[in-house]
C-alpha cells in the first residue's frame, strides 16, 4: 500500500511516491549507475526485451532512477485528471519520460508527433533553442512551422483554418523572457476543433503555479534544469501527457533512437530537488510578487512584465488559468540596455548568469545571453527588446533581494 496517492498534497508527493521501493529498502533511493541490467537466463532476458515481462535491460531505455522522476513529474502535471479519476491508477491516467536536457525533451516530444508534411503553428516568443529547432531543422525534416505574433485567440483560429495540415499548435506560457501568456483554455480547443494538439512548455510556470493538461493541452514538456529539480546541478527535460499510446509509442521511440536519455545521477540528483519543490515554489512566487511591486515602484525602471501585476497585458488570464504567478521577472529601464548593463554589472546577491528557477537569484540580459541566436527581426517581433533584463527570484531572504537590487539601481 503506497503511502501517497494523488490526493495527497504536493510536498506529500514529491517527497514520497516511489520511495523506498527498492531491495534493501534504502530509505533514500539508491543510485542505480549502471549502463546495463542482467539477466538471470536467456528466456527471462528475450521476455524483457520483448515486453512480456517487466524489468530493466539498458539505461538508454529505462532505469529506476529515471522511471522515478518520470512517475513523480507526471503525478504532478496531471494531479487534476488523477483526483477526477479516483481508483484508476496514476499510469492509467497520464505517464511521461525523462530526457538529459529540456531542448532533448522538446525535440522527442516534438518529432514524436509530426511527420514530413505536417504544419506546426506556433507564437514566436518562445526560449530560443526552442525557436531554432521548428525555424531552421523543420523545413530539413520536411515539416512546416506558422509562426504568430503575440497571437490573440482569433489568430490562432485563423491559422488553424488557412493550415488544414496543422497538427500542433505550440506554446509557452509564460513565455522565456517576456512573460507574455497563451491562453490554453481556448487554444486548446481550438486545436481540437482541427483535430490537431495542443503542446506546452510549463517550465517557467512548473506545476505549482499552472497545470497545462487540467486546462486542455495534450502535452506538457519541462526543462527540469530549472523548478523542478532547483539547485542548478543538472541539465534535464520532461515531456508528460495524458495520451499513453503516443507515450508509451512514438515518444519513447524517439527517446530510445535520439538516445536523449538522462543519466540514472543526474535523475537521482533531480529527484532529490524535486522533494523541496512545493516549499520552492512557495518562496520564489512570494518573494517574486514583492520584488516585482518595488521594481514597479522604482523611479529607474520602466516597465515590468510579472503576470501577479494587475499592470500586466494579461493579468486577467493569469488570474484565470495559473494559480502563482511563478518566480520570473521581466523589466526594462528608463536608461534602456546602458542602464540594464550598469545594474547587472552591480548586482551581489544576485548572481550573472542564465538558466533560471534556482534557489539562488540569477540576473541576465536575453538580447545578447540566452536569445541571441533568435534572428534579430523576429526577436524584435516576440517583444524582446535590446533593454530587456530578466530575472529569476530565488529563495534568499526577500529583503536581501530587495536591498540588492536596489543598491544597483542606485547609479
Ligand atoms: N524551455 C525553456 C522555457 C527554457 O527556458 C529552457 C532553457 O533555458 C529550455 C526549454 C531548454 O532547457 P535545457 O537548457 O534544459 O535544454
Amino acid at each position: 500500500m503506497s503511502k501517497v496517492t494523488p490526493k495527497s498534497g504536493m510536498g506529500t508527493i514529491v517527497t514520497h511516491l516511489g520511495e523506498g521501493h527498492n531491495p534493501n529498502h534504502a530509505h533514500v533511493s539508491p543510485i542505480y549507475q549502471t549502463s546495463t541490467f542482467s539477466f538471470p537466463d536467456v528466456a527471462t532476458g528475450a521476455a524483457m526485451f520483448n515486453g512480456e515481462m517487466p524489468g530493466y535491460v539498458y539505461t538508454r531505455l529505462g532505469n529506476p532512477n529515471t522511471d522515478q522522476i518520470a512517475a513523480k513529474i507526471a503525478v504532478l502535471e496531471g494531479l487534476d485528471l488523477l483526483r477526477a479519476q479516483p481508483g484508476r491508477e496514476p499510469g492509467e491516467v497520464v505517464g511521461g519520460h525523462v530526457f538529459s536536457s529540456g531542448m532533448s525533451a522538446i525535440s522527442s516530444a516534438v518529432l514524436g508527433r509530426v511527420k514530413a508534411g505536417d504544419t506546426v503553428i506556433a507564437q514566436d516568443a518562445l526560449y530560443a533553442a526552442t525557436v531554432t529547432l521548428l525555424n531552421d531543422l523543420a523545413p530539413r525534416f520536411g515539416f512546416n512551422v506558422v509562426w504568430l505574433h503575440h497571437p490573440t485567440t482569433a489568430d490562432w483560429e485563423r491559422a488553424f483554418e488557412q493550415n488544414p495540415k496543422a497538427v500542433l499548435a505550440y506554446a509557452e506560457t509564460p513565455a522565456n523572457p517576456t512573460m507574455s501568456l497563451v491562453d490554453l483554455v481556448e487554444v486548446a480547443k481550438i486545436a481540437h476543433g482541427h483535430g490537431a494538439w495542443l503542446m506546452v512548455d510549463n517550465t517557467f510556470a512548473s506545476p505549482y503555479c499552472q497545470r497545462p493538461l487540467t486546462l486542455g493541452a495534450d502535452v506538457v514538456v519541462h526543462s527540469t534544469t530549472k523548478y523542478l529539480s532547483g539547485h542548478g546541478l543538472v541539465v534535464g527535460g520532461a515531456v508528460v501527457s495524458p495520451h499513453l499510446d503516443y507515450v508509451n509509442g512514438s515518444l519513447y521511440t524517439m527517446l530510445k533512437v535520439l538516445g536523449g536519455s538522462a543519466s540514472p545521477f543526474d535523475a537521482w540528483l533531480a529527484n532529490i530537488g524535486l522533494k523541496t519543490f512545493e516549499l520552492r515554489m512557495q518562496r520564489h512566487c512570494e518573494s517574486a510578487m514583492i520584488v516585482a511591486r518595488m521594481l514597479e515602484a522604482h523611479p529607474q525602471v520602466a516597465e515590468v512584465y510579472y503576470p501577479g501585476l494587475e499592470s500586466h497585458p494579461d493579468h486577467e488570464l493569469a488570474k484565470k488559468q495559473m494559480l502563482a504567478f511563478s518566480g520570473m521577472i521581466a523589466f526594462e529601464l528608463k536608461g534602456g540596455m546602458k542602464a540594464g548593463e550598469s545594474m547587472m554589472n552591480r548586482v551581489q546577491i544576485a548572481t550573472l548568469a542564465v538558466s533560471l528557477g534556482n534557489v539562488d537569484t540569477l540576473i541576465q540580459h536575453p538580447a545578447s545571453m540566452t536569445h541571441v541566436s533568435v534572428p534579430v527581426a523576429m526577436r524584435k517581433a516576440a517583444g524582446i527588446t535590446d533593454g530587456l533584463v530578466r530575472l529569476s527570484v530565488g529563495v534568499e531572504n526577500v529583503e536581501d533581494i530587495l536591498a540588492d537590487l536596489e543598491q544597483a539601481l542606485d547609479f
